[in-house]
């Protein structure tokens, strides 16, 4: 088992204060993303927390909105420009002989989301959110698709199968 391992999250895994206003942040009281977290330091990995886009674009002070908001030349670039760093990133990671467990995105999120999207007036889509299509094309070859997994923050039951699934992944390594 590789010893030398890095996962990325996205930025409100680990600051919930970043969601957009009205969005869950804990659920009958608990701290919807801790078994995420428990996972990652029980496993000894390195955690490299992600840029939020949506903040960048707009700031803290911000409404929920959908893709149909935030699909525009100004997010895209932000976005891009984002995954084209995280991509620099891993390449250093991975030449100094770190193994990439992965990317925790957030499902239905218009911007993290990895199955599934908010497209907005209700509508969604099953592909992932606007910054995560930028990350998945530019680390085609470099990650594979497998190891992106998403947090259904309004599920804690599936939260658990998505443990589950960072396990799998590890212990192939
Ligand atoms: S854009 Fe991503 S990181 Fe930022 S609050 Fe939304 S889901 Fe979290």
């Amino acid at each position: 088992m590789n010893e030398k391992r890095i996962i990325f999250v996205s930025h409100c895994v680990v600051n919930q204060c970043a969601r957009a206003r009205g969005i869950k942040t804990k659920l009958n009281g608990k701290v919807i993303v801790k078994p995420i977290i428990d996972f990652i330091i029980e496993h000894n990995v390195g955690m490299i927390q992600l840029p939020c886009p949506e903040i960048k674009y707009e700031g803290l002070n911000r409404r929920a909105c959908g893709q149909n908001h935030y699909n525009n030349q100004l997010f895209n670039k932000i976005c891009k420009e984002y995954a084209e760093k995280i991509k620099k990133l891993i390449l250093q990671y991975q030449d100094e002989g770190y193994s990439i467990i992965g990317f925790v995105g957030i499902e239905y999120s218009p911007t993290c989301g990895i199955t599934r999207t908010t497209l907005g007036n209700g509508k969604i889509a099953n592909e992932p959110g606007l910054f995560y299509k930028h990350i998945i094309e530019l680390l085609d070859n470099i990650v594979p698709s497998q190891n992106f997994v998403g947090l259904p923050l309004n599920n804690p039951s599936e939260i658990e199968k998505i443990v589950q699934q960072l396990e799998l992944i590890i212990k192939k390594e």
